[in-house]
């Protein structure tokens, strides 16, 4: 079986699988107050199936979300159900780091990657104020765990006008000094935060004009631009609204309720919490919908969508 395609030609071998919705942190710019926890939950099994169906459909890269992941103590065995598939290569986590001492060395014997860290500043304070949380040095140390494992490490900076952006050279010292890649991320509008996302929106590309970019190799997938500093030191840019990547999207979306998206900005999703035990009919389904991909995100024709970050996965 061929590398699944959709009707733009893209190859999707990419799937982000949200475990839960529920999370230890509560940043301004994902959850909204009005935010309730999703009635339903997959279970473990049902993701065992769905990563069967994956393997299946020659999926080559795996990135487990959330919410919070690292919440759901059967991670590790997620993880090593995922490593021991036949086509999936790439296994990553996308976590907020404040649980993942308790986690790391058994998520690398069970076979992870790759992780990508949320820390959208280093001032405790702000901390505070972004997420309603203390667990700033926390999440330091456990960055440092991290990078001194064979993990590929990366920090991912949600810029936030007026807030943090008047860091971004301490975040690069930062990354210099830890040895860890910096990726800044542009804020997307999504959920129903608009008055804080649109108070807080900034052109990522003009923060970092005065910087010197780094060349791409052709047909690369990967959603960054990379940059240089004044010491050598690479860090990462992700613009999905001011240079968006959407003709060379390779991915799509599971959220923790057993919903299919296809795009993070497309409320389009498919209910496929019925089919998690009908391997076959699951398939079939995937391979049908998959034809319903939208080519790209109308952000820019100010089309957004309403589920929140947190329900999505990211
Ligand atoms: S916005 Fe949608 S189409 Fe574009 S890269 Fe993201 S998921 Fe893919």
């Amino acid at each position: 079986m061929k590398t699944m395609q959709d009707k733009y030609y893209r190859e999707i071998d990419y799937a982000r699988i949200s475990i839960t919705d529920y999370c230890n942190l509560s940043c301004r710019y994902c959850k909204s107050e009005a935010d309730a926890i999703l009635e339903k939950q997959v279970s473990q099994k049902q993701l065992f199936n769905l990563i069967d169906v994956l393997d299946e459909l020659k999926f080559r890269k795996i990135r487990f979300t959330g919410g919070e992941p690292l919440l759901n103590d059967w991670i590790v065995s997620l993880v090593e159900y995922t490593n021991n598939k036949e086509h999936i290569k790439d296994i990553g986590l996308t976590t907020n780091a404040v649980l993942l001492d308790k986690y790391l060395d058994a998520l690398i014997k069970a076979g992870l990657k790759r992780i990508n860290i949320s820390l959208d500043t280093l001032d405790d304070n702000k901390y505070y104020e972004i997420t309603k949380t203390n667990y700033l040095q926390r999440v330091k140390d456990n960055i440092a765990l991290a990078v001194a494992s064979e993990l590929i490490v990366k920090v991912n900076v949600v810029l936030l006008k007026g807030v943090n952006d008047n860091e971004i050279v301490n975040f690069l010292e930062f990354g210099r000094l830890n040895n860890v890649q910096i990726r800044f991320i542009e804020l997307m509008p999504i959920g129903e935060n608009d008055d804080f996302i649109k108070d807080k929106q900034l052109n990522i590309r003009d923060k970092f004009k005065n910087y010197q970019s780094r060349e791409k190799k052709p047909n690369c997938k990967d959603v960054s631009d990379y940059y240089i500093d004044e010491y050598g030191y690479c860090f990462g840019i992700i613009s999905p609204i001011s240079n968006h990547f959407c003709e060379r999207c390779n991915r799509i979306r599971f959220t923790s309720d057993g919903k299919l998206r296809l795009c993070l900005h497309s409320d389009n999703e498919l209910d496929i919490y019925e089919y998690l035990n009908k391997k076959e009919e699951l398939k079939a389904l995937i391979l049908n919908y998959i034809k319903e991909k939208p080519e790209k995100h109308y952000l820019n024709e100010n089309m957004k969508a309403n589920k929140g970050m947190s329900k999505i996965g990211g």
